[in-house]
């Protein structure tokens, strides 16, 4: 009989209970094998953030498992692998080693929502079937109109646990016992100094304890006020629209600069954020230590411990108006070397490459 082959992708930073959770009761619940863990070189669709890297989100992986192999096995193929880990390449790869296994990708429903948005999703369905589980805080899906749509255009059939594809291949639905944690959460809890419990292995913790991983950016920026000025006229040059610079003081501790700015379109708000964060770590060495929207390209906030920057589609900053929140803040002298076009009116066009 052909090996049932489990396959789990992530970041895994860090590797956490939710993961292992997971993991051993697909294992059972669908008979598999084993499953290969793969942490992601850099997943498609996530910005660059402050924290261990590739060989070290590996190493946690590693560490996590610990007890449970052979059942769960890492697999450093995607850290191995330069540039953007596609599951598609993955996964060809895997069939092409395991010839006669079955293959099932496993992933949580927060993932399922926005399945039809992966490279070649289609194919990864012909090859693999599919087993996607519940995540506290997202919809499992009850009916095929709740799929995400290029994937309801696939279905042959689904009787509330098993769907029926057209490409021969199934997707499994597996209810887990509730393991409330994510790895953002886990990351701020760790910056902010607070315990991270029984949320991941205790072997996992203590590696992070040593190493010092998720440390606050704090420690790694001299000046903000400086990093403030130099945010603002990144975008200002960049020619966002109506750059500001905030100094709110103590009191809105851990922040304490915020520079706003926006682009025309949600495409130049995204290209916007993706260019200061690009210039600022060649500047300074270092990624924020969370973003968040920068894909939608709406109100992308982009987190650099006591320094926010707020940057908005300008159709939204207006509908928000978050700056109303700081309107008697004292504003930063932020350079804008287009100043005098201007005043001028004549704008030079933006640039966004
Ligand atoms: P982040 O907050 O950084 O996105 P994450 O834990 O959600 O962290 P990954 O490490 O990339 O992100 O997750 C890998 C896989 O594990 C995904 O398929 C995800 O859906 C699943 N997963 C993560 N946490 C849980 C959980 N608590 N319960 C079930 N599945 C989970």
């Amino acid at each position: 009989m052909s090996k049932k082959i489990g396959v789990f992708g992530g970041t895994f930073s860090p590797f956490h209970n939710g993961h292992l959770n997971s993991l051993l009761t697909v294992a059972k619940v669908m008979g598999l094998d084993q499953i290969r863990i793969i942490p992601a070189r850099q997943s498609p669709n996530r910005p660059q953030i402050e924290g261990p890297g590739p060989e070290e989100r590996l190493l946690m992986a590693r560490i996590g498992v610990a007890g449970h192999e052979p059942l769960l096995v890492v697999d450093d193929r995607e850290i191995k692998r330069e540039g953007i880990s596609y599951t598609i390449d993955t996964i060809q790869d895997l069939r092409g080693e395991l010839r006669d296994a079955q293959l099932f990708l496993i992933i949580g429903a927060d993932q399922f929502e926005k399945f039809d948005h992966w490279r070649s999703y289609s194919e990864i369905l012909e090859a693999a079937e599919l087993v996607v589980t519940t995540r506290p805080g997202h919809e499992w899906p009850r009916e095929v109109q709740t799929y995400p749509p290029g994937v309801a255009s696939l279905v042959d059939s689904f009787d509330g646990r098993v769907a029926k594809l057209i490409t021969g291949t199934d997707i499994h639905f597996v209810e887990l016992k509730d393991v409330e944690v994510s790895g953002s959460e886990l990351r701020r809890r760790l910056r902010a100094g607070e315990s991270i419990g029984e949320l991941v292995p205790a072997a996992v913790a203590e590696e992070i304890r040593i190493k010092g991983w998720y440390s606050d950016l704090h420690k790694k920026v001299e000046n903000y006020l400086e990093l403030s000025l130099d945010m603002g006229r990144i975008l200002n040059e960049k020619n966002a629209i109506n750059v500001v610079g905030l100094d709110l003081g103590e009191k809105h501790y851990p922040a304490q600069f915020v520079v706003v700015g926006s682009g025309a379109n949600t495409r130049q708000t995204s290209a916007l954020a993706e260019h200061l964060m690009t210039q600022i770590h060649k500047i300074y060495g270092f990624w924020p230590q969370n973003v968040e929207g920068q894909y939608e390209g709406r109100w992308v906030v982009v987190d650099y411990g006591a320094l926010i920057v707020h940057i908005f589609y300008d159709f939204a900053r207006h509908e928000y108006k978050v700056e109303d929140l700081w309107s008697a803040a004292p504003r930063l002298s932020i350079p804008d070397p287009h100043a005098a076009f201007r005043t001028s009116g004549t704008y030079p066009r933006p640039r966004l490459s």
